[in-house]
């Protein structure tokens, strides 16, 4: 069960628009290669804001301004909203962390948020996601970035006080500029300088368990093995599957959505509440038919088609449904081919591991 009590941490996604158009990005890949419209809402609302916030979270330490589509400070009332979780909410004890491409808006919007931020913990920082360190390197994954524009809103955010991360995603095309831009973000005053893998444990176990590329066509941009981390993160993930006949059903799934540290939900650009960011933005805008839509499908035919969203339930009652309650929470131990509550594709790609 989904114990409501201890909910300390909230992944919020104000919206699915974004400025940029990342090519392994899901709002890329589905919305501008496939042309599906987002159904619903695109953005979050202050009223869903108000339902969700008009409770009181004792426990809430984490936010997570951060999603699947789209770049949540583009939303064009993003003050508002966090604004309106500093008068509902004791803000100072809750970490705020937003993920940004930075390259939108003024400089007096990221000098304004800045000054919100210090209502909340003093560790709370921005994100900024920075692939290279000339406006083309930059716009080889970041595409219609301006980078100039990130470096005037980032420099406008940390003048402000404002503490500011720089993350790196690494390609085997950007590796060349990886000690100039960490020298870069410590004379420009960014508190930390991170460096990124993606997908690649996820993609190695999704190929294992016989599941589709749903990035076909962009791996290049999406999957780089060749770093030091890569290479221990993907013979970690060949040690495991090597252990187990059937990586599948054999693993453990410790869900990340409910450890002592984040324990909570995502709330998607839709106003629907989902257990965490991996299963919406996978799931929600697939084609009925289609193979991965299939891996969810159960749980899609099960409930009514609002029952997770804001516009028509009070969020305890969403949390209290038997969804969270049961049924996921059951999933993460049964079989894959079990004809109740059965084990989530998904489940296993993001949060299986074969105990050592
Ligand atoms: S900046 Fe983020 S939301 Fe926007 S296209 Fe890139 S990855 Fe997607
Ligand atoms: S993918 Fe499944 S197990 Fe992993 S965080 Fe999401 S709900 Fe939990």
């Amino acid at each position: 069960m989904l114990d409501i009590d201890k909910i300390n941490y909230m992944m919020l996604e104000f919206t699915s628009a974004c400025n940029a158009r990342c090519p392994a990005c899901a709002r890329t890949h589905h919305f501008v290669n496939s042309g599906i419209t987002p159904h619903g809402s695109r953005q979050l609302t202050l009223e869903h804001m108000q339902n969700l916030f008009g409770v009181k979270w004792p426990n809430l330490t984490k936010i997570n301004i951060d999603g699947n589509y789209g770049d949540s400070m583009y939303h064009p009332q993003s003050l508002e909203m966090l604004e309106y979780i500093t008068q509902t909410q004791d803000a100072s004890k809750i970490k705020l962390y937003i993920d940004s491409n930075g390259g939108y808006k003024t400089p007096e919007f990221w000098k304004d948020l800045g000054t919100l931020m210090k209502k909340f913990h003093e560790t709370s920082c921005i994100t900024f996601g920075i692939d290279g360190i000339d406006p083309e390197m930059h716009q080889r994954y970041r595409v219609r970035v301006d980078l100039n524009k990130v470096f005037e809103n980032a420099t406008a955010f940390i003048n402000n006080g404002g503490n500011a991360e720089w993350k790196w995603i690494g390609f085997d095309y950007n590796d060349h500029q990886l000690e100039d831009a960490k020298r870069m973000s410590k004379e420009m005053g960014f508190s930390a300088f991170i460096y990124k893998n993606t997908r690649v444990r996820h993609s190695i176990i999704k190929e294992a368990i016989g599941l589709q590329d749903s990035y076909k066509g962009v791996t290049v941009t999406s999957k780089n093995v060749n770093s030091t981390i890569s290479k221990d993160i993907v013979e970690q993930a060949k040690k495991e599957l090597a252990s187990v006949k059937d990586f599948a059903n054999e693993s453990t799934i410790r869900c990340r959505f409910r450890r002592e540290k984040n324990y909570g939900f995502q709330v998607e650009h839709s106003g629907r509440i989902y257990q965490c960011c991996h299963l919406p933005g996978y799931y929600n805008y697939q084609i009925p038919g289609s193979a991965i839509y299939k891996e969810y499908e159960y749980y899609i035919n099960k409930y009514t088609s609002n029952w997770n969203s804001l516009d028509e339930h009070n969020i305890l009652d969403i949390l209290n449904h038997r969804y969270f309650q049961r049924d996921l929470t059951e999933s993460f131990n049964n079989r894959t081919d079990a004809s109740e509550n059965p084990r989530i594709s998904r489940c296993i790609s993001k949060c299986g591991s074969i105990d050592a």
